[in-house]
């Protein structure tokens, strides 16, 4: 027994099967997107024309054939020698795609030795498929290039697949045309609703579709919908949300800041206390301008949760200016635990909060929210609370 031997010889084993399997053999595929190995020849899906790709000679009777290690094309070993082992498939699209119509081996020839003649030197041909498959990558390249320079990141990923399909399904010229640009500019949009939702400083993302209107009577779908209109951005009102923690406030001032975000207005999301804590901040770096700038431009800029901690003199003071400056010129969201009459202890000063109230409510829809938190709810169906504590409720 061979293995007996190895222990008595005190030898390991040394796994050259393996290596010797994985063994790949670089070869660089032709214009008519073969590759010959082992003197015949293999096909590969054509966009990979002109370039170098590795040939695995499995020994169980396949021929695997990787580009960058991702597998391409797999074919049964051809038997003989000058035969050409053909799969359709590999040529599909290339018409769409811009390249020359090929001529592909004839289908009788597949899986059958040539002639065995040999009457000129076959490097003739050699030169003349290099010089093919150098102006397809030139092509291929160019594009490439193109696209980079307009900026369009969608087209390279799908260009092949389209170009495949287009041909699959008989699709024209502008039809195939028209699908990648629809594709680039859907891709477009999507980057920048997502780049504009990172630069609104959501806290979370929730949409109105998440809102369940029946859990909340007070809130009225419909005044909900109407809002989501977003007339009121476009006229540069005001909405306050009021009500106790939980009932949805800042769910529903997000889900109207995304509508606003799909319809490209420009959104910042702060919460009173960071608005007040950046402006204090900004005084004290002389970037106070600046910061008052940032905060007047957006179309839509929510404040959340007022009245949740009293402001001192400055903070009212900055809030104020805020309030006073956007005043018909760009609309805020604003959410409460407090209703209107508490404002003079938020401010310190009913004074002010009369002057802010004034600004804000001028142009304004307020939606007062009563009912239960909607994370109590949560809490209970994950069983948090006691039964006897719901019955008590209940009854
Ligand atoms: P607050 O009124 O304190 O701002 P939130 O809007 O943050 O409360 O709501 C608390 C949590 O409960 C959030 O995760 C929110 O999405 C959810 N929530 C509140 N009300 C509803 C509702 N009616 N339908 C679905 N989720 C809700
Ligand atoms: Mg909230």
């Amino acid at each position: 027994m061979p293995q007996q031997r190895l222990l008595q010889e005190g030898l390991k084993s040394f796994n050259l099967v393996l290596f010797d399997e994985a063994e790949r053999h670089p070869r660089k595929v032709a214009a008519d997107a073969l590759i010959s190995y082992a003197a015949n020849r293999y096909s590969v899906p054509w966009r990979y024309v002109g370039q170098v790709v590795e040939v695995q000679d499995e020994r169980n009777g396949r021929i695997r054939i990787f580009a960058q290690n991702k597998l391409i094309a797999e074919h049964n070993k051809a038997a003989g020698h000058r035969e050409v082992i053909f799969d359709r498939k590999h040529t599909e699209g290339i018409r769409a795609a811009g390249g020359k119509p090929m001529q592909l081996p004839l289908p009788h020839l597949v899986q059958q030795a040539l002639p065995d003649v040999a009457q000129r030197d076959l490097s003739v041909y050699e030169q003349f498929l290099d010089e093919a498959g150098d102006s397809m990558m030139v092509v291929t390249e160019r594009l490439q290039e193109a696209f980079e320079h307009l900026g369009w990141s969608r087209i390279p990923d799908i260009l092949h697949q389209h170009a495949e399909e287009a041909a699959a399904q008989n699709r024209t010229y502008l039809e195939f045309l028209d699908g990648l640009l629809q594709e680039e500019l859907s891709a477009k949009h999507d980057r920048f609703i997502r780049m504009k939702t990172r630069m609104a400083h959501l806290p979370y993302h929730k949409t109105l579709d998440q809102f369940e209107f029946g859990f909340q009577p007070s809130v009225e779908e419909r005044r909900i919908r109407d809002l989501a209109t977003l007339r009121f951005v476009e006229h540069q009102e005001n909405l306050i949300f009021l009500g106790p923690p939980g009932v949805g406030k800042t769910h529903l001032a997000v889900a109207l800041a995304l509508e606003a975000i799909k319809r490209r207005y420009t959104v910042y999301f702060t919460t009173a206390h960071d608005l007040v804590q950046t402006l204090q901040q900004a005084h004290l770096s002389n970037t106070i301008t600046q910061k008052m700038k940032a905060l007047i431009k957006p179309n839509l800029l929510i404040i959340d949760e007022i009245g949740y901690r009293k402001m001192d003199e400055t903070a009212a003071h900055f809030f104020f200016q805020i309030i006073a400056e956007r005043y018909e010129t760009g609309s805020i969201i604003l959410t409460s635990n407090k209703s209107y009459g508490a404002w003079g202890e938020i401010f310190g000063d009913s004074v002010l909060a009369t002057a802010i109230l004034d600004r804000l409510l001028h142009h304004s829809t307020t939606i007062n929210i009563k009912g239960e938190s909607y994370r109590i709810k949560e809490k209970k169906k994950a069983g948090f609370f006691r039964p006897d504590t719901e019955n008590e409720k209940t009854n």
